[in-house]
């Protein structure tokens, strides 16, 4: 068996970003937010009730590059709380549809070595998996 360690790696990432509009709040997203957290929605990877945001699982910026037939099809698999279901024949025409948002809170948002921005997909995923006070994310 292999001894729990630490893998401490420098990931690099390139990508060609669309032209888009300045990021703005705008009313749709806000208004979806504040319906998924009303609703209890707590952070998807912890479960935390702090300090909640909303975060597009198709990037923002990219969503002028993006096939929007890939998007809804993708959003039907990751559905974490039955709104591609739900909207199945409606099209997603702006990236703050609620189906494209997932409620987490800042830490597994935004912040260095633990947010969903900032490690790899498989990392955050077991983040998101860990059992209850397990921490596979470090600092
Ligand atoms: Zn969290």
């Amino acid at each position: 068996m292999v001894e729990e360690h630490t893998i401490k790696r420098t990931l690099v990432e390139i990508t060609d970003d669309p032209a888009h509009d300045e990021r703005t709040e705008t009313e749709e997203f806000e208004s979806n937010r504040k319906k998924l957290i009303s609703m209890g929605i707590t952070c998807f990877s912890c479960g935390s009730k702090e300090k909640l945001e909303a975060h597009h699982i198709v990037e923002w910026a990219y969503f002028n590059k993006i096939s929007k037939r890939k998007m809804k099809k993708l959003l039907r698999v990751f559905d974490p709380y039955g709104y591609s279901q739900k909207l199945i024949k409606t099209t997603i025409k702006d990236p703050d549809d609620i189906r494209n948002l997932i409620i987490l809170c800042k830490k597994c948002h935004r912040l260095k070595y633990t947010g969903i921005h900032e490690v790899s997909f498989p990392a955050w995923v077991a983040q998101a998996c860990a059992r209850d006070q397990e921490i596979i994310l470090k600092k």
